[in-house]
């Protein structure tokens, strides 16, 4: 189905900026609105439930994929996120475009049922860089670390599946990609001509 509203989904492994960028972006474009995710996760410091996730018991959660509440879910770092199809749904058909920053076998997943989706890859400039910042992010233990730089190198191997990839070396080159991909979906054929219908239509184009 086409919808107005754009679909973007970033992922990115853990440590690649994609929150960073997500947010920057979020700031300088309002016509882009964050999907909020359902998660069995804890919140973590300021985390407020409905803003950063929807926190939810594991029954919850059950209920949900039972319900096909989700067009995707996952377990991601031990923890089981999903990502609501009728908020999405609902956003898109009104025309708004969404973002989902989701991990790479939710973005996948939602390809397969939003066909239009547009699917963008944050990869770091490097591994030493990748483990640096997560040090630096003093969020995780050694441990934890060793574990992500893991699943990092098993995440990376699937960016060949994603529409667009943005090396986040430096932060403002890497928001600018972000920002021409999203502005490059509005020049679309089907989405100029919607919206602007009166060019179009005083042109004589249909
Ligand atoms: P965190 O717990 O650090 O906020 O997120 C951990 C990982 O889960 C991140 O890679 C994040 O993008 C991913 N994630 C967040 N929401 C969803 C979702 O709805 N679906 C999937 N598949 N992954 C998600």
């Amino acid at each position: 189905m086409d919808y107005p509203g754009n679909l973007f989904v970033v992922a990115a492994p853990s440590g690649a900026g994609k929150s960073s960028l997500v947010k920057a972006l979020l700031e300088l474009d309002s016509r882009v609105q964050p999907s909020v995710s359902h998660t069995t996760r804890p919140p973590r410091g300021q985390e407020k439930h409905g803003r950063e996730y929807f926190f939810v018991s594991q029954p919850e959660f059950d209920a949900m994929v039972a319900g096909q509440a989700f067009v995707e879910w996952a377990h991601v770092h031990g923890n089981r996120y999903g990502t609501s199809r009728k908020a999405i749904e609902e956003r898109i058909a009104e025309g708004a475009d969404v973002i989902l920053e989701i991990d790479f076998q939710g973005a996948i997943q939602v390809k397969e049922i939003f066909a239009n989706a547009v699917l963008i890859f944050i990869l770091p400039p490097s591994w030493e860089e990748l483990r640096s910042r997560l040090e630096r992010r003093g969020e995780d233990s050694a441990e934890v670390i060793e574990l992500r730089l893991k699943n990092a190198a098993e995440e990376m191997a699937q960016a060949r599946k994603f529409d667009f990839v943005i090396i986040n070396e430096l932060f403002e080159r890497a928001l600018f990609d972000l920002k021409a991909v999203v502005h490059a979906q509005r020049l679309k054929y089907a989405a100029q001509r919607r919206a602007r219908a009166d060019t179009f239509h005083s042109l004589n184009i249909d």
